[in-house]
């Protein structure tokens, strides 16, 4: 893409914006710099796996991911890479955040679940695009923190909930869309159940700490799934106590 082309399009996301198109309205033009320049280098990371929704540019340009990582380590916020979150944990790096979003293919009618909250960015990605957002996370600091944190950015729609996310969260099923940020050894038919049909989940699966595989699973209309592997990627495990 051209530099021109690659102006335009910030300067299109910057008209949304002004005209409060994007919510929830937080008001941060805080490090607004930084955030377009981490946007407009996102790219992708193969010809089908570009990213290139205009949402999903949007809302990473939106949400001050640097008011997400520890305090010592802002000065990462806006490169193209994890940060850790304490307890062993990070928050992911910005284009996978931005692919799993895009490829969850969130609109304003869905209801979504994060399974791995964390610092709870992908969270507040999500909220840009539709306001029933529900995340599990089952490291209690880390879920109590992400709560609050989206609380005081003005993120008051998003359910938090702190557990094990193998699980889904039943009562509030079924989701037309779930994505998981932590890699299980399979698919985890509680989620599978809780996907309605036409739905998608986007799951990172295989080894802890091996070779794993970024997958798209889709649900059609009569309930039958298929399941597509897209890329290979690096997550922390999906931990709890029963096996996985
Ligand atoms: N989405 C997060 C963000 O935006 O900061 C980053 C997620 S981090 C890569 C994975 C998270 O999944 C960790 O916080 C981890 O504690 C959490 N996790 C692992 N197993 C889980 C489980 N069974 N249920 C819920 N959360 C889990």
């Amino acid at each position: 893409m051209s530099r021109n082309a690659s102006a335009l399009i910030l300067m299109w996301l910057g008209v949304h914006m002004v005209l409060g198109q994007v919510s929830p309205a937080l008001a941060d033009s805080d490090r607004q710099a930084e955030r377009q320049a981490l946007v407009q280098s996102l790219r992708g990371v193969a010809p089908d796996l570009m990213i290139d929704d205009p949402n999903v540019r949007a809302a990473m340009l939106h949400v001050p991911r640097h008011r997400f990582v520890p305090d010592g380590l802002q000065n990462q916020a806006y490169l193209d890479r994890p940060v850790p979150i304490g307890h062993g944990q990070t928050i992911s790096q910005p284009t996978v955040v931005a692919l799993m979003t895009q490829l969850a293919d969130v609109d304003s009618t869905h209801k979504v679940l994060e399974v791995g909250t964390g610092s709870g960015y992908q969270a507040a990605i999500l909220a840009q695009l539709t306001d029933q957002v529900y995340t599990i996370e089952i490291i209690e600091p880390l879920a109590r923190d992400a709560r609050e944190r989206l609380a005081n950015l003005g993120y008051d729609r998003i359910r938090t909930r702190q557990g094990d996310g193998y699980y889904g969260w039943p009562e509030q099923a079924p989701f037309d869309r779930i994505l998981v940020t932590a890699a299980a050894a399979h698919i985890p038919s509680p989620l599978l159940e809780q996907l309605k049909p036409g739905g998608r989940m986007v799951i990172p699966v295989g080894p802890r700490w091996g070779a794993q595989t970024l997958m798209l699973v889709t649900k059609d209309q009569a309930g039958e799934t298929t399941t597509e592997s897209l890329l290979p990627v690096r997550f922390v495990p999906l931990t709890g106590e029963t096996p996985r």
